[in-house]
């Protein structure tokens, strides 16, 4: 901690093992396959620690992540976004036919032009919208599941393997009970999108989810094979205030030096802002907050403090206590913060500083 100079994101590695150690536990028991999305962490050595757990098969968010994981021995990935067209000759030079990379489609012309175009057959998933209306099937469209399955059978490009979704408005509720209502209608729906595919001649189509809050709190997944979740691995405050996870699960911190008190107005002000955390918020009974601080530690960090980050701009962050400054916090001390959304905070650093000492680089070290 001595030798940190500059907004530093660091990284429990006991917090995160205990956290991939439940989601395993948790997919072991339910018999149900952990195909973690690795766009949160963005990290080689992250990933290698979750190959101790015996998990080989991840998610991504992007061919280019893809490319960077197979890179480093991984041959199984889900490219969990709809297939963009302007990468398929990407596709073609970067992939070779021994990975198994499975591209996610939800349009018959994605089908007709991956048909066309693909050098080696592919493992296609058709992405179905359970209520998150981001993209994807409408989990009971019936005219449009006959016309891409009819799209599937005029090429030989794509073996349709199986119906993924995420139920991402699951971020939109605010108390566990509700989130569970939203994993349940999921369940439901993905039932019912599986049999339309199987009265359609595609009979059995794995089914695949995604997001932590469900995948955390639920403990029924009948028909689900597989599971996605990504923000488990480090958690956030946005999970905590939704009650997915504790304070204690959180793994990551972002440490900033401080360079302003201003005791008169209960505030510091700290080298830390939006380029360091983006600009995720959330309001809170106190007003909207940025993030929770937390004392740091050699051997990690506190509960969070009574106090909130307050303002953000590029470089500068304002911390307001509830009550009373710190008095032992004083210019040049470190503070951590908690990150409001733990994947966004992540992307924008290129490694991870253990408490160990050690450093686990990123995707993002590379560009
Ligand atoms: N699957 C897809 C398609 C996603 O978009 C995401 C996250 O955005 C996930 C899985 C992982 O969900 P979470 O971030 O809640 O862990």
């Amino acid at each position: 901690m001595d030798r940190i100079t500059h907004p530093t994101l660091l990284l429990d590695k006991e917090k995160l093992l205990g956290n991939i150690e439940n989601m395993r536990r948790k997919a072991s028991v339910h018999q149900i396959e952990l195909r973690p999305h690795f766009k949160t962490h963005q990290s080689a050595g992250v990933a290698h620690l979750f190959r101790s757990f015996g998990i080989h098969k991840a998610t991504v968010s992007s061919l280019a992540m893809a490319q960077y994981f197979i890179h480093h021995g991984w041959d199984d990935l889900t490219v969990a976004i709809p297939h963009n067209p302007r990468e398929t000759s990407f596709v073609n030079h970067a992939f070779s036919p021994g990975v198994r990379l499975n591209l996610l489609v939800d349009h018959p012309d994605t089908i007709e032009h991956l048909n066309q175009t693909l050098d080696h057959p592919l493992d296609a998933w058709i992405k179905i919208d359970c209520g998150q209306h981001r993209c994807g099937l409408t989990w009971d469209d019936e005219a449009r599941a006959a016309s891409l399955v009819q799209s599937l059978k005029r090429g030989s490009k794509l073996r349709l393997h199986g119906l993924l979704t995420h139920a991402g408005h699951s971020y939109t509720v605010q108390t566990p009970a509700e989130v569970l209502t939203v994993h349940e209608e999921q369940l439901r729906r993905m039932t019912h999108a599986r049999d339309l595919f199987a009265a359609l001649g595609c009979k059995d189509l794995l089914t695949s989810i995604g997001d932590t809050p469900c995948a955390t709190l639920a403990d029924t997944f009948s028909p689900v094979d597989e599971i996605r979740p990504g923000n488990f691995v480090f958690f956030d405050l946005d999970q905590l205030f939704r009650q997915v996870c504790s304070w204690q699960d959180i793994a990551v911190a972002l440490a900033c030096p401080v360079i302003g008190t201003y005791p008169d107005r209960r505030q510091l002000v700290i080298h830390g802002g939006a380029v360091h955390l983006s600009k995720e918020q959330r309001r809170g009974p106190s007003g909207t907050s940025f993030g929770k601080p937390v004392l740091l530690d050699t051997r990690g960090w506190s509960e969070p403090l009574d106090a909130d980050l307050t303002a953000l701009t590029q470089e500068h962050g304002t911390i307001t206590f509830h009550k009373m400054l710190d008095p032992s916090i004083k210019i040049g001390s470190l503070i951590g913060i908690l990150p409001i959304h733990s994947c966004l905070t992540a992307d924008l650093f290129p490694a991870y500083l253990c408490l160990d000492g050690n450093r686990l680089t990123k995707m993002r070290a590379n560009e």
